[in-house]
């Protein structure tokens, strides 16, 4: 869950940091955009306000060609007349639109086209004429007519002598005209002031500044906000530079200030900010809507992801805990709820496992469909009985797991025994009196910090045994079946060890004639001779190494070993008889194995009546044609079979005449018990029909004088058993081997003599 948390918490991170990058990334790309455009509205401004000035730069340069030209033709002319020369100039006047022209004297007196003669020896113009300055002069209000003029005068030089000059005033509204053409579709207009700030030139432009006197001054009184740029155009107009400030004037205005070169002259070039940035706004607004729409877009498809993602996995969780035959949960969803679960430490809980005995066999016989059907029963009578917060679910095939709550132990006995009642009631329709029974493993469960697995682990381990004992409706786990399967897992891997280091050692029991007492064979018994030098019965470990198969290769050892034995004594020259070796049922599942056994007896070259092989009544249970066959091939390579512990198993007269034995062994059991009337019976009558079908009798476990009589008597051709001799290490039986031969040796002496 936490591992879920965090992926998710890190794919939220990871997606919030890839939007911040994105907005990030579009933030940056605009503002870079915003400041090229303001660079180019600048750039924009400025190349306009340039304009402007070189428009008033050759409007003034222009005065001053014509007034120079004219003075020059008044300096070359003889005229001396000073009407004379006004009269020339009055042309000149009406064609440039001056508001009046002049000639002036070098001693101050002054002639003008509108016929006025004045003194203007105390003008600033006329003085620095005189000194050679051209330029045109501030503002000035006409002394006559008191309107607002610019005068501008050049001087009329002759022998390199300034004698005089000649005047122009013009309006200063005609420059106002000059420059308000200019720009922006009437939404642009100029100034031109001093570099105190003061007029020199307002605009028409019904935006600009009323009666504007100081350009500075009516800044500040315009708007508070305009102190920034006040400084800086202060500071533009003290060092003769160019450049741009924002202002307030109602709305917010651009004004690009650049120096004429003209006086101390600057022209002021004023623009809205809306109009300058309207393509700017237009540029920008579209380029935030397409980052707008981007977000937008990536934000939808990052949900669609997510949604189909949720989706996804809800699908994927659905097969994962939904079961899709029953509709119940599966055993993952089990699992998760148990974990959940197992901690709430209020009540016991309990850890069950069910099955159905031969489930196998209702698909077999009824079919697919009715199996199902008989699963989903199953779920139902479960869930009948499921109480709130408990679970269950069905793990694989027709095995369920549940999980319950108890106070006492035996409330849930009582809770299982009743589900296997609702489960047994369920009638398969084409079965007649096929009965559904459940097997359940019950595990009481501990620890609350114990593993789901392990849990499972003890129930199968106690519902294993249920399946094991015929009537088991259920079994409850306790601490010695786990004892009992780590024995048993020491024990196989014990078996491993001793058999790679040659622990087993095989022992022989010699069998003996009954009537002779001669010595008529002998069983090889495997024995495991631990490395301390205990011994190891093999009632021990045959049953186990028979479940993990092991006995298979157990088995095959001992035949070589006997193979081997008898080998030696035949190359001894001793007489030797025959030997039985034990055949688990488990080659049944390898019939190669006969192969093998021939191939091992081949190349000890002894003949194949030196062994036998005994095989138990019981094996034969399992798969009869399998059992018949690999006997009968057993028998036709030209193995002796005998069977073993005849008598423990039910063996039907029909498959004894199927089956090709030569001995049967008779077990133990009927020997202790040759006393009770019942067993004698029976013994007689297994002998009869051994007799029948000609198959020799050894009887086994025989202790007693008594016994032996007594199964001599009713005619057993073999004794086996402690009356005779225990079970021996290879040298002890071949010492007894000897001593036979000896004994019959000089019983045929005796009897020649
Ligand atoms: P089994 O094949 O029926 O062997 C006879 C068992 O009865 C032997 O026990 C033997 O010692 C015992 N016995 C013989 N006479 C008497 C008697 O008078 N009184 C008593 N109380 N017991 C007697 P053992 O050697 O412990 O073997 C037990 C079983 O282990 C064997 O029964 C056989 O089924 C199995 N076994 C032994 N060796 C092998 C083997 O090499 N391979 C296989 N597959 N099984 C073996
Ligand atoms: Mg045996
Ligand atoms: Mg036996």
């Amino acid at each position: 869950m936490a591992k879920k948390k965090k992926k998710f918490v890190f794919r939220i991170g990871y997606i919030t940091i890839l939007m911040v990058v994105m907005i990030g990334v579009l933030i940056g790309y605009s503002q870079t955009l915003e400041n090229e455009l303001r660079k180019e509205i600048q750039s924009t401004l400025k190349d306009v306000s340039s304009q402007n000035a070189l428009i008033i730069q050759n409007e003034i340069e222009g005065y001053k060609n014509t007034l120079t030209e004219v003075a020059e033709r008044v300096s070359e002319s003889e005229e001396s007349d000073e009407w004379e020369i006004v009269e020339t100039l009055k042309p000149i006047a009406q064609r440039y639109s001056f508001y009046r022209m002049g000639y002036f004297k070098a001693n101050g007196l002054a002639y003008t086209t509108d016929g006025v003669v004045m003194n203007i020896s105390d003008c600033e113009y006329f003085q620095e004429v005189m000194q050679g300055i051209i330029r045109p002069s501030n503002p000035l209000t006409d002394k006559i007519s008191g309107e607002k003029v610019a005068i501008f005068s050049v001087p009329i030089v002759k022998d390199n002598k300034v004698i005089g000059g000649i005047t122009a005033s013009y309006s200063i509204d005609s420059l106002k005209e000059v420059l308000a053409v200019s720009s922006f579709d009437g939404e642009g207009y100029s100034y031109i002031v001093r570099k105190d700030g003061a007029k020199v030139i307002d605009s028409v432009n019904p935006n600009s500044f009323k009666n504007m006197n100081n350009i500075l001054e009516s800044m500040e009184q315009m708007d508070e906000r305009n102190a920034e740029a006040i400084q800086i155009l202060k500071t533009y107009l003290e060092n003769e530079q160019s450049g741009y400030v924002i202002f307030y004037n109602s709305i917010a205005k651009y004004m690009y200030c650049t120096p004429l070169g003209i006086n101390d002259w600057y022209l002021l070039d004023v623009v809205p900010v809306e109009v300058m940035e309207t393509s700017t706004n237009y540029i920008m607004h579209r380029t935030y809507a397409i980052c707008f729409a981007l977000i937008v877009v990536y934000t939808v498809i990052i949900v669609l992801i997510f949604m189909e993602e949720y989706k996804k996995k809800k699908q994927m969780r659905e097969l994962l805990y939904v079961d899709n035959l029953t509709g119940g949960n599966t055993y993952a969803k089990f699992k998760e709820e148990v974990e959940k679960k197992k901690r709430n430490s209020y009540t016991s809980k309990a850890f069950i496992i069910m099955d159905i005995k031969d489930f196998k066999l209702v698909n077999e016989l009824f079919g697919h469909d009715e199996g199902n059907k008989v699963l989903c029963y199953i779920w139902e009578v479960i869930q009948e009985n499921c109480r709130e917060g408990e679970v269950a679910a069905r793990r694989i095939a027709d095995r369920f797991t549940l999980f319950f709550y108890y106070g006492e132990k035996k409330e849930v006995e009582e809770r299982v025994m009743k589900i296997a009642e609702k489960i047994k009631s369920y009638s398969i329709q084409k079965a007649g009196e096929y009965i559904v029974q459940p097997v359940f493993g019950i595990y009481y469960i501990e620890k609350d910090t114990e593993d789901v697995d392990d849990m499972l682990n003890c129930a199968t381990l106690a519902h294993n045994i249920a399946k094991k004992e015929a009537e088991g409706v259920y079994f409850v786990y306790n601490n010695d079946i786990k004892d009992k399967m780590l024995k048993k897992k020491q024990l196989s891997d014990q078996m491993d060890h001793a058999y790679r280091h040659h622990q087993f050692v095989v022992f022989y029991q010699p069998k003996y004639a009954a009537e002779t007492k001669e010595l008529a064979g002998a069983e090889a018994l495997v024995r495991w001779r631990k490395s301390d030098g205990t011994m190891v019965p093999p009632g021990m470990f045959i049953p186990l190494a028979e479940e993990t198969n092991f006995v298979c290769k157990l088995d095959k050892y001992v035949f070589q070993e006997v193979c081997l034995a008898q080998k030696r004594w035949m190359d001894k020259g001793m007489k030797i008889v025959p030997i039985s070796v034990n055949l688990s049922r488990r080659h049944l599942n390898n019939p190669e194995f006969i192969e093998e056994y021939k191939a091992i007896l081949d190349e000890s070259g002894i003949p194949i009546d030196c062994v036998q092989l005994e095989i138990t009544e019981s094996a034969m249970y399992e798969k009869q044609e399998e059992f018949i066959r690999i006997m009968e091939k057993l028998h036709e390579t030209g193995f002796k079979i005998l069977m073993d512990d005849f008598g423990t198993g039910y063996s039907s007269l029909t498959m004894l005449r199927q089956i090709p034995i030569d001995v049967m062994k008779l077990d133990k059991t009927f020997v202790d018990d040759y006393k009770d009337v019942k067993s004698e019976q029976i013994i007689r009558c297994v002998l009869r029909m051994a007799q029948n079908l000609d198959i020799s009798i050894t009887a086994e476990g025989v202790e007693t004088e008594e016994q032996y009589i007594f199964l001599r008597e009713i005619g057993c051709d073999t004794i086996q058993g402690y009356y005779f001799a225990k079970p021996m290490p290879e040298s002890d039986y071949e010492k007894c081997m000897e001593k036979k031969q000896e004994e019959k040796a000089n019983e045929e002496i005796c009897e020649r003599i």
